[in-house]
């Protein structure tokens, strides 16, 4: 139906007719999302029928990819390039008078995830099929994704997501595939064949239901699975009443937890950690037994990846499997267990570390934290055998300490690999966060810097810079980023970098029509695109760029003579609902718009657009777009950033610190074309551990700080009383734990430089050549064939096409 535009029109308007029973005449751009939703799915079900087949029959390893986000954004425009159907549909579209674009936006993105961490997870789906690799999602069907985003009189306003309102074209509901989960209840023990044995019991059951959605590899037959559950009523009798029982269970798997790099400790969380592990390792146990019967050799058919420590319970809930229903000893569920899981460390912030009360985790799950106890009992005995005496390093290493269950240390401990997602954060991993972890099993830590897939940042979202790339070097590169490298002799040649401007001219201008309708503001093209997109949080700074921002304005307004090329700021940043310093930015941010876009004196010369509502969707129209690309952490603190990979990939530069993989991107492109400035992190961690900064020495010493902090509290901003008085507090009261203040006038002379740049143009696109050239290692392709070569063991095993 997809081999040729007319075969295609007439499958299409068939299809039409068979499921909304309208003419084409009356039929909706709703309707006609749906219509070709369908299709593309059931165009992808042969495949996906005969990957499950080789699955079943093969003998080769599976991987489970357990995460609690999946941040996919939309599907349909990612399957027609995967599919190598694009062309056909989009022309036959055309000539049916209906416009592909207009069609793509009603899909809406299924957001379930927060930032990074889910953005991840959803890039290596795309890069396990497209390399052939027999690898699977498992995640959480929530029926609201992360929050909408709106502004009103500036502060953000959240809004429940309703991603599934018009239903999901791209899931198959198998109900026959439920899986039983329990929680509460007790612990009863019991003889059988002489041995003590426990079983959950009295507990309250829900029922899993699995969705499942194809994964579509680029350009091959392979078609993984994404399996995500959803919670609902099961049908065993209940203490409780029923309507309090059923709105129970479906809490469970009605929304995602909107924060980013914090830790809840909310009880309906380690529900939904228990059940996306219970539900996952059910399945995933249940078609192993089918085909295997035994579970003897399952850490050589299987690898459970945990995608940071949220589905950590997965150790836990194996061995319980093994210990009760397979009645294997301890020492041989351990090693099938401690085989079988590796573990992804994403952060070293503390407020992120997941350390669960035993009082809240005990009676919710109380055979798992019986599992729990005797792997810290065991655990602590043999490094009391390892380190005789040392009392307080078995202390720190334990998993249970101080009414504590320390969730990354059950990781480490129950997993065969345990990696960080830059260099320089599995470093700070191996030497400080897990110093006694590392000492203790070097041979577990191992680094696999993050990556980003290609296919959706560069060939879908940006289709004017791939043609100008395959114009140049052909396509090998699409299977290959490497090649990307091929680009580097024209970063030399006038001829490509006048086409490379008019390529990022054309996205500007795409962008800024995009903001002209959404804000009604006009932006200059012509202007530098500056662009901040990511979440809203302390330790990613936006307030270094509010700060820049501002004290440009102030230059501008007390100095006719001063000279900069014309910038537009852009923001995108969700801040979590309860991360009330963050939303205080926000409303800076918003005020400061405010006031620069609406003062003559300024001329346009400065422009400053938060766009509302940041998600993947609005992220592929902004990327291509930009200019300079802010990576402005404080060092140590990003562990790897993937939006920085993003920019680089479409020409951007980076203006950036030496944190997570900037310092790689430094590494691959050179310095000189980039833009670093700032603390290191060694100087950072050094700091915090010896102090010696004061943050109102740099206010004293340095009229443009004093200037821009007065700002925040002087009634520069009308109508905000004082809502930024805790920002201010925080920079001098609270000594400025970011460093904001220390690195301002190193990041302004890093803006200096790249204003200078700008103004030499065909260097500056140099620099952009360069950057798309060099950025092809951070293909998610890499990181996941490192992933399978170094930690999985996989061999890539399916037929290509
Ligand atoms: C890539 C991406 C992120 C991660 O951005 P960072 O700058 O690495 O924090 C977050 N949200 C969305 C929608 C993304 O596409």
């Amino acid at each position: 139906m997809f081999s040729n535009k007319e075969k295609f029109k007439a499958a299409f308007l068939r299809k039409l007719e068979s499921m909304y029973g309208k003419s084409f005449q009356e039929s909706t751009p709703r309707d006609h999302y749906h219509t070709l939703g369908n299709m593309v799915r059931e165009y992808i079900s042969a495949n996906w029928i005969a990957t499950n087949e080789r699955n079943r029959a093969a003998d080769e390893k599976q991987v489970y990819y357990l995460s609690i986000e999946f941040l996919l954004g939309r599907l349909l425009g990612s399957n027609l390039l995967n599919l190598g159907i694009q062309e056909v549909v989009e022309e036959g579209l055309k000539e049916l008078g209906l416009d592909f674009s207009a069609i793509e936006e009603i899909e809406a993105d299924a957001g379930l995830g927060n930032g990074g961490l889910g953005r991840l997870a959803a890039c290596f789906l795309d890069s396990l099929a497209s390399l052939d690799l027999p690898g699977h999602g498992c995640g959480i069907r929530y029926k609201h994704g992360l929050f909408d985003q709106k502004f009103v009189d500036g502060y953000q306003v959240e809004l429940p997501e309703q991603w599934l309102r018009h239903g999901n074209v791209w899931e198959v509901r198998k109900p026959d595939q439920a899986v039983e989960i329990n929680f509460w209840g007790k612990v009863e023990s019991y003889i059988e064949d002489g041995k003590e044995k426990f079983r959950h019991a009295k507990g309250e059951a829900i029922t899993a239901v699995p969705y499942d959605m194809p994964v579509v590899g680029y350009q091959t037959d392979t078609v993984n699975m994404l399996r995500l559950w959803s919670a609902e009523p099961a049908p065993f009798p209940t203490n409780k009443d029923i309507m309090q029982y059923k709105r129970d269970t479906e809490a469970v798997s009605e929304f995602l937890y909107p924060d980013d790099t914090h830790d809840e400790g909310k009880i309906l969380r380690l529900k939904q950690q228990y059940f996306l592990v219970a539900a996952s390792i059910g399945s995933i146990i249940r078609s192993y037994r089918k085909k295997n019967g035994s579970l003897i050799d399952f850490h050589k058919k299987v690898t459970i990846h945990i995608n940071d420590t949220h589905p950590v319970l997965a150790i836990p809930e194996l061995m319980r499997i093994l210990l009760d229903e397979e009645n294997m000893s301890w020492e041989q569920a351990w090693e099938i267990t401690s085989h079988t899981i590796s573990y992804t460390n994403h952060t070293t912030l503390s407020e992120a570390l997941e350390k669960w009360p035993t009082n809240i985790f005990q009676p919710l799950l109380p055979r798992i934290y019986m599992i729990v106890e005797e792997i810290n009992e065991r655990f602590c005995a043999d490094l009391w055998k390892k380190y005789p005496g040392q009392w307080s390093r078995i202390e720190d290493m334990a998993i249970l300490a101080h009414g504590l269950v320390k969730m990354a240390h059950l990781a480490v401990v129950g997993s065969f690999s345990v990696n960080g997602v830059a260099k320089i954060h599995t470093e700070i991993l191996k030497n400080r966060e897990m110093r006694l972890f590392y000492e203790a099993f070097p041979d577990k830590f191992n680094n696999k810097t993050n990556g980003i897939t290609h296919r959706r940042w560069l060939l879908k979202a940006n289709p004017q810079l791939t043609s100008l790339i395959q114009d140049t070097i052909g396509h090998g590169w699409m299977k290959d980023t490497t090649q990307l490298r091929q680009l580097d002799v024209y970063a030399n040649d006038s001829a490509f970098l006048e086409k490379l401007d008019q390529v990022k001219r054309e996205r500007k201008q795409i962008l800024g029509e995009r903001i002209r309708k959404q804000t009604g503001i006009v932006i200059d093209s012509d202007s530098i695109f500056d662009v901040q997109v990511k979440r809203l949080h302390a330790y990613k700074r936006q307030l270094l760029n509010v700060f820049h921002i501002m004290y440009l304005y102030n230059r501008l307004k007390e100095d006719s003579s001063f000279d900069i090329h014309p910038r537009t700021f852009i923001f995108g940043a969700k801040a979590s609902p309860g991360y009330y310093y963050a939303k205080r930015v926000i409303k800076l941010i918003n005020s400061l718009a405010d006031k620069v876009n609406n003062d003559p004196a300024i001329n346009g010369r400065l422009k400053v657009i938060f766009l509302e509502n940041y998600r993947v969707s609005l992220a592929e129209d902004i990327f291509p777009a930009a200019d300079v690309s802010e990576q402005i952490s404080t060092a140590s603190k990003e562990a790897s950033g993937t939006g920085n990979m993003k920019f680089m990939m479409n020409g951007a530069l980076t203006i950036g610190t030496l944190d997570g993989a900037n310092i790689e991107i430094k590494e691959e492109v050179g310095e000189e074309n980039m833009f670093i400035f700032g603390l290191t992190a060694e100087q950072v961690l050094n700091y915090y551990q010896n102090g010696g900064y004061r943050s109102s020495e740099y206010y004293h010493h340095d009229k443009r700080i004093q200037q821009v902090l007065e700002q925040l509290i002087n009634g520069f901003f009308p109508d905000v009383d004082d809502h930024f008085e805790p920002i201010h507090d925080s920079l001098l009261m609270q000594n400025d734990e970011y460093f904001v203040l220390k690195d301002f006038a190193s990041y302004i002379d890093a803006q200096e430089r790249v204003d200078a740049a700008y103004r030499n143009r065909n260097h500056w696109l140099r620099m952009s050549a360069k950057n798309i050239a060099h950025s092809g290692f951070f293909s998610s392709d890499r990181t996941i064939r490192q992933y399978a070569n170094e930690i999985w063991g996989l061999e890539p095993s399916y037929s290509k096409r």
